[in-house]
């Protein structure tokens, strides 16, 4: 169901009034976790008026510490959702359990699935009962074949709108997070018609490179980027170091589209 052979056209994933896929360059920004209601409001704000169509942020945050901050679960959903509305952008938050699709659902537009969740299929499986848009991010250590096979099953249930979304993987490299892999897009845009979203954000870890990686991302044909933006990074409750302020990702955004009306 994922490959071009079983569908020549590319999938557009419409969402309100937004497009996904299929010419179309989208921007998905905010910050790694909803902190509060006044720092989603500022970083929704900023983004939007930068081109941003879609908001995210985190309320269930899957940290590699126990002891780092989780997010605010139901209270976090309940800001981006009046938040988005506010603003009349679409919201996209990370789905951490199957057991959580219908309450997230109600306040989000979009469904992410986070990277450590990748193969997590029974959560997949239920995602693909519901017809609700998902970004699925790719595997830390997951090779193409894996993160298709992964859509497959979202898919497989019923679900066609289906967004991939690459954020880098581990290598031997440890100067950046991760290493952004920009051959996956090109790779995938070739097999499957589902459009693809680039992260460059976690695929780097280092706000220096979220520029170049990003207008890198536009050339090689990604859909679009989801880039993380705080209000004030320094005083992030995660991936502070990561994420832009305002006033960088309004640079970046012009930078994409001097690229896109070079294409
Ligand atoms: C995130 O988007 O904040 C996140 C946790 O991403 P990933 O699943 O790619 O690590
Ligand atoms: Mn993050």
């Amino acid at each position: 169901l994922v490959s071009r052979s079983a569908k020549p056209d590319n999938t557009v994933v419409r969402v309100k009034d937004v497009d996904i896929g299929g010419g179309s360059f989208v921007m998905m920004a905010g910050p790694c976790a909803i902190e509060s209601y006044e720092q989603m409001l500022e970083a929704a704000k900023a983004v939007k008026k930068s081109g941003a169509k879609v908001l995210r942020g985190g309320a269930y945050k899957p940290r590699s510490s126990p002891y780092s901050f989780q997010g605010l679960e139901e209270e976090g959903l309940k800001i981006l959702n009046a938040v988005g509305r506010e603003t009349g952008m679409v919201t996209i938050t990370e789905i951490v359990s199957s057991s959580h699709i219908e309450k997230v659902s109600q306040y989000a537009d979009i469904l992410q699935v986070g990277s450590r969740n990748m193969q997590n299929f029974e959560l997949l499986k239920e995602i693909g009962k519901s017809n609700m848009p998902v970004l699925l991010k790719r595997g830390l250590s997951s090779t193409i074949e894996e993160w298709l096979n992964a859509a497959e099953y979202i898919m497989k249930e019923g679900n066609p709108n289906v967004i991939l979304c690459e954020r880098g993987i581990r290598t031997f490299e440890t100067y950046t997070r991760n290493t952004l892999d920009l051959n996956a897009v090109a790779a995938v845009k070739n097999l499957s018609h589902l459009p693809v979203i680039v992260d460059p954000s976690h695929g780097t870890g280092r706000r220096d490179l979220i520029a170049p990686l990003s207008r890198a991302a536009v050339a090689v044909g990604a859909d679009g980027l989801i880039i993380e933006v705080h209000p004030h990074p320094d005083m992030a409750l995660s991936d502070g170091a990561q994420s832009l302020t305002p006033e960088e990702f309004d640079n970046v955004s012009k930078e994409v589209n001097k690229i896109l009306l070079a294409l």
